[in-house]
């Protein structure tokens, strides 16, 4: 790796693809006296045609000067990572990293800033540099032919990036996976052999990382090689018997059919209903024995499972009750719209609910007919829900999950006509 950059004049990017209040910070740092550049996910996904979800900015001004320029309209995140939110309407938030100007720092040259900045970063698709003033690409690490061979590459030693930071090896299985990257050799190998390094992985970031993971697609893709590296059973130890070949779970084919929802209907909740949906697999000749005993059995296994792994990646308690309440519907959506039943409609979660059966039956399938059922209940009915009600749903289920009742004591048996009234 060079310490001079490869520099590409008009390296092909449409402007059309760049957030135009991405560009007003750019423009607003030049204007202000600095240079300012992209950098990093952005910049790959610019050359790769795509739109990027998020713009990062660097400038080597110092946090108080990028907060002079953006003023109200900016915080500062954590002295230590020199981070300025710049935020916008809409709540967009345009993150800008400063770095030590080089009159500040002894002996260093212009240019330095950039250079530390590149050789900090994970993989070399992530560490490009683009001034969309100029329209020119500035390349430290070799990534911009990485990023037309879509190969994925640690910018340093693979063991000693890994080692350092063991986030790292799921965020390369995500690039490759989504991206369609294929992971260079040593890469690849460092990622195998410290693979059980995920376990030491700091939570928070974990859980930033797989939230990312179930909300894109393809992660019937990520997890398998998540499985094949022995990640999924430590990240998930509770739910390693979705992975047994012998059992009865389809977990493969409900994350596989995950990608025929819409993103902007893709909730937290839903993504993860969608993972534990092979709780419903394990019950015994589902939807057709005591509806009672199929939902005791079903709360106890969420107990068994989907309790832990909220606490260990702090789940909110709104996703954990999201979960739970989705995969309760989902046993009397099985049994169609009939009776007081049908009154699901009108609850809040209806139709995530009903999206969840659409998977659940994609993936099985079975049930076109129960679904056009709902479906043609839910048009037939207004929904008058109250949130308060939906909430207390929820929350109900949640609590009997525990086997508690609302004041917080043991409950012995729930009644199932108290919430559907
Ligand atoms: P996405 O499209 O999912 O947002 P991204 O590449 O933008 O992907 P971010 O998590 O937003 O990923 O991080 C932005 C950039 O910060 C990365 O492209 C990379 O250069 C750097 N980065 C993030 N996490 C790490 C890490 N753990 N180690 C080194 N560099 C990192
Ligand atoms: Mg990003």
């Amino acid at each position: 790796m060079s310490q001079e950059p490869i520099v590409y004049r008009q390296p092909g990017i449409s402007t059309d693809d760049i957030d135009p209040d991405a560009l007003k910070v750019v423009e607003r740092l030049y204007e202000g006296g600095a240079p300012a550049l992209f950098v990093g996910g952005c910049v790959r996904d610019l050359l790769l045609g795509r739109k990027p979800k998020d713009f990062d900015v660097v400038t080597p001004f110092s946090l108080r000067r990028v907060r002079r320029i953006f003023r109200a309209n900016s915080r500062v995140i954590g002295r230590r990572h020199r981070l300025v939110h710049v935020f916008f309407e809409g709540g967009k938030v345009v993150e800008v990293s400063t770095y030590p100007r080089p009159e500040e720092e002894e002996g260093s040259t212009p240019g330095d800033w950039e250079v530390l900045d590149a050789f900090r970063r994970d993989f070399t698709a992530n560490a490009l540099y683009y001034d969309p003033i100029r329209d020119t690409l500035i390349d430290y690490v070799r990534g911009h032919e990485d990023v037309r061979s879509r190969i994925l590459r640690s910018i340093s030693s693979p063991r000693e990036s890994f080692e350092s930071d063991p986030v790292r090896i799921v965020r390369g299985i995500r690039y490759a996976c989504l991206l369609d990257f294929t992971i260079e050799e040593a890469t690849g190998q460092a990622m195998k052999e410290l693979a059980w390094m995920v376990a030491r992985a700091n939570k928070r970031r974990m859980q930033e990382e797989l939230w990312k993971f179930l909300l894109a697609p393809r992660t019937d893709r990520a997890f398998r090689t998540f499985a094949d590296l022995g990640i999924f059973a430590i990240l998930f130890p509770e739910v390693t018997v979705f992975l047994d070949p012998e059992g009865p779970s389809r977990i493969w084919d409900y994350l596989a059919a995950k990608d025929e929802v819409p993103r902007e209907e893709l909730t937290h909740a839903l993504a993860m209903a969608i993972f534990f949906l092979p709780l419903l697999d394990e019950v015994d000749g589902l939807g057709e024995g005591d509806p009672e005993l199929e939902l005791e059995r079903l709360l106890l296994r969420c107990r068994e499972t989907v309790e832990p792994i909220g606490r260990v990646y702090s789940l909110a308690r709104k996703v954990r009750y999201g979960v739970l309440a989705l995969l309760d519907a989902q046993l009397r959506m099985l049994r169609g719209p009939d009776g007081r039943r049908s009154r699901l409609v009108e609850s809040l979660h209806f139709e995530q609910a009903l999206r969840l059966f659409k998977v659940f039956c994609r993936a099985r399938g079975t049930g076109a007919d129960v679904l056009a059922a709902w479906e043609a209940e839910a048009g037939s009915r207004k929904r008058k829900v109250e949130p308060r009600r939906a909430y207390d749903e929820v929350e109900e289920v949640y609590e009997t999950a525990r086997g508690l009742g609302p004041d917080g004591e043991p409950r012995p048996r729930r009644r199932r006509r108290s919430r559907s009234r």
